[in-house]
């Protein structure tokens, strides 16, 4: 990596093992997403009701999640703006 405004290069040399284990990583991580699908070789996702809401001591969490819209309705409507008013963030 190197610093634009100081020039500094503090490079590091990526070893076989740590490249291997990004590989398995990156594996791990499709093998995880791919349980998600009904049907993978289309990207089908499973259906919705397989994918239950956090418990509610969880739902402040549900303000930064990226799959919020499609919560929103079984969360109550507008379930953020109602938590940020209640003092939340
Ligand atoms: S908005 Fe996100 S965190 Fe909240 S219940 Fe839905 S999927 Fe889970």
């Amino acid at each position: 990596m190197v610093n634009l405004a100081t020039g500094d290069d503090s490079g590091h040399e990526i070893t076989r093992l740590e490249l291997m284990q990004a590989v398995e990583r990156v594996r791990d991580s499709t093998a995880a997403m791919q349980t998600m699908l009904a049907d993978p070789d289309r990207n089908h996702p499973r259906p919705i009701e397989e994918f239950p809401l956090v418990e509610p001591a969880r739902r402040r969490d549900c303000q930064y999640c990226p799959f919020l819209e499609l919560c929103e309705s079984e969360l109550g409507g507008d379930a953020v703006t109602e938590f940020m008013h209640a003092g939340g963030v």
